[in-house]
């Protein structure tokens, strides 16, 4: 049944592409070739997964145990409107391939494709009342499906204080969780790093115009190399075409509300009220689009460096040491990932080790591999998921013990 929603998202890929477009404004080009291709793979990776789940078996005195994989039961899959089919598919995929039913609850800024995906599945073939796709504002349904007492299990991709509101909702039941939160990840560039793969690590940072909950929007430069690196950044970022998401050509395409404009607009404009200085940037371009903004000057315990601002704006630090570098990218109260560009196996290794991130990525950014376990620590999550791990959270482990 999975494999038949793959084989359903492949033959409407075009029209997932175009209308994911038009709902929350990222690039057609990047949903067409890596978006829609990897929503049918979530599907194909999870139902095979589960072909390979291990069910153990232990003796004692005897007595075999046989631990089993049984589905946890309804759960609630509330998913938010930067990538949004991508982010439903991690969730409703691994939730059904584990056996449940599942209610999953789109962002309202961005309610289509899991609508779209919906009539996919009953395409397939999925009996009724399996996958379902509710539509509304979070904050006037979700406490309803969040806190209700037959749901088994709630995951939620979103912001720090959605997720404070949703613990305490499924608190009252015990319904345990997957949070995937926000992020404020560091781009370490050591003076070894080959100069031009730094630089293009740094202008990815822009993608779907900084909407991304990975995006290493600290840049944490050695000082040494930073004039250098500053320089051909902003090169790189006077390039970058600004304009109609479904043009091939465009680079960054409008934020996806004119609300989420005034929040970017008001944290660079807070940011150079107080010193920062714009290298690129630090503008609105009209009524949807926000100008690349690279910004210096900024203080370490500033808004502008300790906050998720979700736009296409960076900051620029320099450092003078790995401990110092280490120091900077840890301190802020999130976990998600980390990006090191060095030339020096070893230092990456030590650097690495001491970093606080649920991902960490070695001269690239953003390979993921369904197998691999994805997730926050500290502000940034609760929980992992891919691979076993999300079986893990979609299962209830059951452990029989037969007498001889
Ligand atoms: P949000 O928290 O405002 O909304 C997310 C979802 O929660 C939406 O569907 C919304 O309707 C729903 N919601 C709102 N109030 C609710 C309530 N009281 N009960 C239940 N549901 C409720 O987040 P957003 O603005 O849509 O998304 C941006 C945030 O998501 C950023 O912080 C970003 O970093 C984060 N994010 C994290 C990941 C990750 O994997 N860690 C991925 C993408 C986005």
């Amino acid at each position: 049944m999975l494999h038949a929603i793959a084989d359903g998202v492949e033959r409407r890929s075009e029209e997932l592409a175009l209308v994911e477009t038009m709902d929350n404004g990222a690039l057609l080009r990047s949903h067409r070739r890596g978006v829609m291709p990897r929503v049918a793979h979530n599907f194909r990776f999870f139902a095979d997964r589960l072909l390979h789940l291990e069910h153990e078996e232990f003796l004692t005195r005897g007595h075999t145990n046989h631990v089993t994989w049984d589905p946890a039961g309804p759960c609630v899959l509330i998913t938010p409107w930067n990538a949004p089919l991508m982010l439903a598919t991690w969730k409703v995929a691994p939730a059904l391939a584990a056996g449940n039913t599942v209610v999953l609850k789109p962002a309202e800024w961005s309610p289509l494709t899991a609508s779209l995906l919906a009539d996919i599945a009953a395409e397939a073939g999925l009996p009724p009342g399996v996958l379902n796709v509710v539509q509304g504002y979070g904050s006037e349904i979700g406490g309803t499906l969040t806190g209700h007492p037959d749901v088994r299990r709630v995951s939620f991709t979103g912001s720090v204080p959605t997720a404070r509101r949703i613990a305490a909702s499924a608190a009252a039941n015990l319904t345990p969780l997957s949070l995937e939160l926000g992020g404020k990840s560091p781009l370490l560039v050591f003076a070894d790093a080959d100069p031009d793969l730094a630089v293009d690590l740094a202008v990815e940072q822009y993608d779907n115009a900084g909407q991304v909950c990975l995006a290493a929007t600290r840049i944490l430069v050695e000082r040494s190399a930073a004039p250098e690196f500053t320089r051909r950044l902003a090169g790189r970022i006077a390039r970058l075409r600004q304009g109609d998401p479904r043009e091939d050509a465009t680079d960054i395409g409008p934020t996806i509300h004119p609300r989420q404009l005034e929040r970017v607009d008001g944290f660079v404009r807070r940011a150079l009220a107080s010193g920062a200085r714009a290298v690129a940037g630090g503008h609105r371009v009209g009524e949807r689009y926000y100008a690349p903004t690279l910004l210096t000057g900024v203080e370490q315990d500033s808004e502008i460096v300790q906050e998720e601002v979700f736009g296409p704006v960076l900051t620029l630090q320099s450092f003078d040491s790995e401990d110092e570098a280490v120091r900077l990218a840890n301190d802020t109260r999130f976990g998600l990932a980390a990006t090191v560009a060095t030339g020096d196996r070893a230092r990456a290794a030590r650097v690495t080790e001491r970093l606080v991130a649920g991902t960490v990525w070695v001269n690239c950014f953003f390979v993921r591999d369904l197998r691999a376990p994805f997730g926050g620590s500290r502000h940034s999550g609760v929980g992992r998921e891919g691979g076993t791990w999300s079986f893990d959270f979609y299962c209830d482990l059951k452990n029989t013990v037969t007498a001889p």
